[in-house]
């Protein structure tokens, strides 16, 4: 799944509770609450597909230390929000839709005044998720798609019909009323087909600006393909902002990571606090270790 912050356009108001309005903590070791205010969850780590750039090795035999609930997400964001001003989440994976919560905790989001984004393949979100999804605020779904072509599509995703999944999905948000963000992550197995992605994204009445080609990075399984395809970036590079802003993630065995790039675990929190291990050194030192290599490390 791509990660691509910032991908929501001028949020509307949404409901917001209490917690969401809760004055900032403001003796954080985060260097300022303004730069931490985006979570991605992990929801799961399974995934229907198998990409072959994945960044984080995900598949459907993948998933089996998954063990946060919904009751366990909940508390953290309720945490994130009221102690460091959390505003944005992104629902991630893994194939988010393969969490049994996983409408539960973009409702949750949504009402919670969140800006919430679903980063999502598309194969297995139901037409009645994305009806529920429609009428909430605050609320985008970003699909990735993996070629222009079934044949070059299903062939990365190692799932057969999974092009036509995803298209499915693109159709039924648009008739709903959502735009989606459509990304294909680009590289030599797909470039052929990148125009007949943007052709068929834009008949089916996606607006050019939420089409998106972008490069993989040197992640996962994206790190073997750098060995000979040139159009892997650094897992640093600036292709990823989130790399300079530290999007805290935090995954589906609860673990904490300061940064979605990041692979050193800050803690669980089944053993600490989501409070406690934001404030504490380790936290402070990996996000500027991130941001140095973010600035000196720009390419492969
Ligand atoms: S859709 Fe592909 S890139 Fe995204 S999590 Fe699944 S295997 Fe990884």
């Amino acid at each position: 799944m791509s990660y691509e912050p910032d991908t929501l356009e001028s949020p509307t108001t949404g409901s917001r509770a209490d917690v969401s309005s809760s004055k900032h903590a403001s003796n954080t070791s985060l260097s300022s609450p303004a730069e931490h205010l985006e979570v991605g969850l992990e929801i799961t780590d399974r995934c229907c597909q198998a990409c072959d750039y994945c960044g984080k090795n995900c598949s459907p035999q993948t998933g089996k230390r998954d063990k946060m609930e919904l009751a366990d997400f909940k508390k953290v964001m309720t945490t994130l929000m009221a102690e460091f001003g959390c505003k944005k989440v992104k629902i991630l994976g893994g194939e988010p839709a393969l969490c049994k919560f996983y409408v539960e905790l973009i409702e949750w989001c949504s009402a919670n005044g969140l800006e919430t984004e679903l980063i999502t393949n598309g194969v297995a979100v139901g037409e009645e998720d994305l009806v529920r999804f429609s009428k909430l605020a605050n609320f985008r779904i970003a699909v990735s798609i993996q070629g222009g072509s079934e044949e070059a599509a299903d062939a990365i995703a190692h799932l057969p019909g999974s092009h036509k999944a995803t298209l499915t999905t693109i159709k039924r948000a648009i008739g709903l009323g959502m735009i989606p963000l459509v990304t294909m992550i680009t590289f030599e197995k797909n470039t052929h087909t990148q125009s007949e992605a943007r052709e068929s994204l834009l008949k089916v009445g996606l607006p050019e600006k939420d089409i998106l080609f972008i490069p993989p990075r040197a992640l996962g399984r994206a790190r073997r393909l750098a060995a000979h395809d040139k159009t892997v970036q650094s897992a640093y590079s600036e292709n990823c902002r989130t790399c300079t802003k530290g999007a805290l993630t935090i995954n589906a065995s609860g673990d904490v990571y300061a940064c979605f790039v990041s692979s050193t675990s800050l803690g669980s929190i089944f053993e600490k606090g989501i409070a406690e291990i934001c404030r504490s050194e380790g936290f402070s030192q990996e996000l500027a270790r991130i941001r140095f290599k973010a600035r000196n490390d720009p390419l492969v």
